[in-house]
């Protein structure tokens, strides 16, 4: 179907969409309603651009042929609702407005209705530049929707699930949908709670994600299942996050990795061929360990160069503490060799602060010159040391090297950080870099938690360990995981599942779960795992972030159609707002006294 012109059956409002008033059409009587989008009184002649969801057509009031519409179309203000009668014809050549699809016709109008008045509205409809501040465009967020901008993002969206749902269709999916008020599904966030009224003190939590469902739809028996799935996440603040998200979640049984990939490299080439991206499998893949070390991230662009070099054994032994004493206590020293370039001293001192907000006790900087370096800390380095590391970064005369030293971990976490910053600063993206997919796989099972002294499941939980499983030896375990990065972005993630409910406990145990937890948490799936579970595993893409890609806008705010603020609240309702006594009463709860406030 045509999303920017339906079929229309002709009802008592239309016949015609303002958008396809066209040339077939001149020379007819046509009947539109919609929005005044723009209105030009000249006392005489009388022009209004009528909009509707197809796009917007010149009407015109000639006080002679308009009879009383004439003076109707006096009164019409912006954003007034009207149904119109009027015959097509073609404009003068002078008038042809070539912006507009229908800009070479217009509709001298015979009869009006005013259907709904509109008081003024708080920001322009048209000739939006994005100078309105979020707040108000989202407490009258039904009139930004009204923009073309919203308008086209949220087809977008549209076109994106319908060919999502189309696809998963094709390959025997079924769609599925599992609660929403359900228990903890542990997917590394804070819970989201509701109370329940009927049993008092207990509450449900809002799914973080269908991932426990999808995987007893497995043991159900269905093979093959997909949700378009409203997860609920209870975050701290994050640039671009809303506690409210969507994902296409997937799952399949009777599968292995290489079978999941597959599948979703067919599913991934089929979205961006609707979009008209042209993309086919297979796609590369990474370790997560090199792309930790050549680029400091779990989800690297690689769509330009300046990947991190490793110097910790060039420099195993030197004098030089800073880096000598990192490397005597298991850390390592890696660096950047950002190329020929001509940085002042403020921008090199920028780029120290960067490294320190990203974690960094300091950054060191470096041209190459001669064999040496020229640097404030080349006098602490031998000759010998130099050189070696001019040649580990294949650094040529005066190209600069930004080095740091730290944990291993906490280094690349820097690194990673300053390339992106370097990349968005120096706009170092080629503008025909075009898409870029790579898998991310050999994801370790577990990471260590040191404030908690304990190991954190890096995917899930649930997610299968490749080989053997020793359970002494949780650090040494990796996972059935794979996650899908697009020019810098998770797109998606996933892995194998464990099916088999011993090697499950075991697991939670390394996680630190006891059995007493694990029952009372995951019985229920402990359980079901007892009662013939096939193999299985799957996906999840963040449908929101996949959207806004996709429609090129910075926010997943502007691909969601009553999305929250930063802060979690939506000026539109007013949520979270507090309730009233009684409703708390019902459910059992009486509120704290909030807390006193700071520095009183
Ligand atoms: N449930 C996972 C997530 O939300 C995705 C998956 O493993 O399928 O990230």
């Amino acid at each position: 179907m045509d999303m920017d012109a339906p079929a229309l059956s002709p009802n008592k409002y239309r016949d015609t969409w303002s958008g396809q008033v066209l040339g077939e059409r001149v020379g007819q009587e046509v009947k539109l309603s919609g929005w005044v989008h723009r209105r030009r009184d000249h006392g005489g002649l009388i022009f209004i651009d009528l909009r509707d969801r197809t796009g917007i057509v010149q009407l015109v009031f000639h006080p002679d042929q308009a009879g009383g519409s004439h003076e109707t179309g006096h009164r019409l203000r912006s954003e007034y609702v009207v149904s119109v009668t009027g015959k097509v014809v073609d404009r003068d050549p002078e008038t042809v407005n070539p912006e507009l699809p229908t800009g070479e016709y217009e509709v001298h109008v015979t009869g009006i209705e005013v259907l709904a008045e509109s008081q003024t509205p708080p920001f322009a409809i048209e000739g939006f530049q994005g100078e309105v501040g979020e707040e108000i465009r989202l407490r009258h967020r039904y009139l930004d929707l009204r923009r073309e901008q919203m308008q086209s993002a949220i087809k977008l969206r549209h076109k994106l699930t319908t060919a999502m749902r189309g696809f998963l269709d094709g390959e025997g999916f079924l769609e599925i949908e599992t609660p929403i008020l359900t228990n903890s599904t542990p997917e590394g966030a804070r819970d989201f709670l509701v109370p329940s009224r009927l049993q008092r003190n207990s509450f449900y939590a809002l799914p973080q994600s269908p991932q426990l469902f999808k995987q007893l739809l497995m043991v159900s028996g269905f093979e093959r299942y997909f949700q378009i799935a409203r997860c609920f996440r209870d975050e701290d603040l994050r640039a671009d996050r809303q506690p409210d998200f969507t994902q296409l979640d997937i799952e399949m049984s009777f599968v292995d990795g290489e079978d999941v990939i597959a599948l979703n490299e067919r599913l991934i080439s089929h979205l961006l061929g609707e979009m008209g991206i042209e993309v086919e499998g297979p796609f590369p893949r990474m370790g997560y360990d090199e792309a930790i070390g050549r680029f400091g991230s779990d989800k690297p662009d690689l769509r330009y160069g300046y990947e991190i070099t490793d110097l910790t054994e060039v420099l195993r032994g030197t004098g030089f503490k800073a880096f000598g004493g990192v490397i005597e206590s298991g850390g390592a020293v890696r660096g950047i060799n950002f190329g020929q370039r001509e940085l002042s001293r403020a921008q090199l001192d920028g780029l120290i602060d960067d490294a320190k907000e990203l974690g960094a006790k300091g950054l060191v900087w470096a041209f190459r010159e001669g064999d040496g370096w020229r640097a404030p800390i080349a006098k602490f380095l031998s000759a010998e040391e130099l050189s070696g590391l001019n040649s580990a970064m294949g650094a040529e005369e005066g190209d600069l090297m930004l080095v740091a030293a730290d944990a291993p971990a906490k280094v690349a976490a820097i690194l990673g950080g300053l390339r992106t910053r370097l990349a968005d600063r120096w706009d170092l993206i080629p503008d025909d870099a075009g898409t870029n997919l790579c898998w991310i796989v050999d994801w370790p099972m577990f990471e260590f938690n040191e404030d908690e002294n304990r190991w954190d499941a890096l995917h899930h939980p649930f997610t299968a360990p490749s080989g053997e499983f020793d359970p002494e030896k949780p650090g040494d375990a990796t996972a059935q995981a794979y996650d899908l990065v697009w020019n810098g972005v998770e797109l998606g993630g996933g892995s194998i599942r464990i099916h088999d409910p011993e090697l499950q406990s075991q697991v939670f145990k390394a996680l630190g779960i006891t059995d007493e937890e694990a029952s009372e948490r995951f019985g229920f799936l402990l359980e079901a795992l007892t009662y013939g579970a096939p193999p299985h595993g799957g996906i999840a893409y963040g449908v929101d972030r996949f959207a806004a890609l996709l429609a090129g806008v910075d926010s997943i705010r502007d691909v969601i159609a009553f999305p929250k603020t930063a802060s979690g609240s939506d000026p539109l309702t007013g949520a979270p707002s507090p309730v009233d006594d009684i409703q708390l009463r019902d459910v059992g709860i009486q509120l704290r006294k909030p807390p006193k406030p700071q520095g009183g």
